[in-house]
């Protein structure tokens, strides 16, 4: 089966098909479906938010079609930056930015508990709608560490790998993010769908 992922994040796009390739999906950007679209998050959840992405590329194919709305939730910052994480230093601001942001406000905090959140809006040709969430725990460090990934990925630390989210190998961090475990979520929904 072949779904467009609504996003022009290509480090999403990326992790989505390593996620889902290898179980059949064809994984198709929708820059690549040759759709040039860029949608306002206005909503104020993830579930919200991605189902916006996914109606809007909806509407303009004949596919299925998936949106991914995520973030970084830190339990000393009441759930700041949630689903505001890709805006947190301003708009077209870098990943470096929003770190050091995050850094400063978190410099008197001893609580370092955090959680990535995904939702991921699923929708058929049809119109029938699905949305799916996974998360991962881990801490917020002290300071950056590793080199792969994206976003807070040099902040975050898992638990479960015993390192940062960038630090760890692209198959590491599929094997226990919250991408990976709503886009599992999703496949159970929908594994049975011939096309
Ligand atoms: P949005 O889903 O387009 O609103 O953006 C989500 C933002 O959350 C990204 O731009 C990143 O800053 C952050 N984020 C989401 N998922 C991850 C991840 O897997 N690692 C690191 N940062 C992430």
């Amino acid at each position: 089966m072949k779904i467009i992922a609504a996003t022009n994040n290509a480090n999403k796009v990326r992790e989505i098909s390593e996620i889902f390739s290898p179980l059949g999906f064809e994984v198709v950007s929708q820059r690549d479906a040759g759709l040039d679209i860029d949608v306002e998050e206005t909503g104020n959840t993830f579930a919200k938010n991605a189902l916006l992405k996914a109606r809007a590329v909806s509407l303009l194919c004949d596919d299925y079609v998936l949106a991914d709305d995520s973030g970084l939730c830190v339990d000393a910052l009441g759930g700041e930056p949630g689903v505001k994480s890709a805006r947190y230093a301003g708009e077209g601001a870098s990943d470096e930015d929003k770190i050091n942001k995050l850094l400063g406000k978190m410099e008197d905090k001893t609580d370092r508990g955090a959680k990535f959140v995904t939702n991921i809006a699923f929708i058929s040709p049809d119109g029938k709608e699905l949305v799916t969430q996974g998360e991962v725990r881990g801490r917020i460090l002290k300071e950056p560490r590793g080199e792969n990934g994206f976003g807070y990925d040099p902040v975050f630390f898992s638990d479960e790998l015993g390192k940062s989210f960038a630090e760890a190998a692209p198959e590491e961090k599929n094997s226990v993010s919250h991408r990976s475990r709503a886009l599992l979520a999703l496949y159970e929904e929908i594994k049975n769908i011939n096309n």
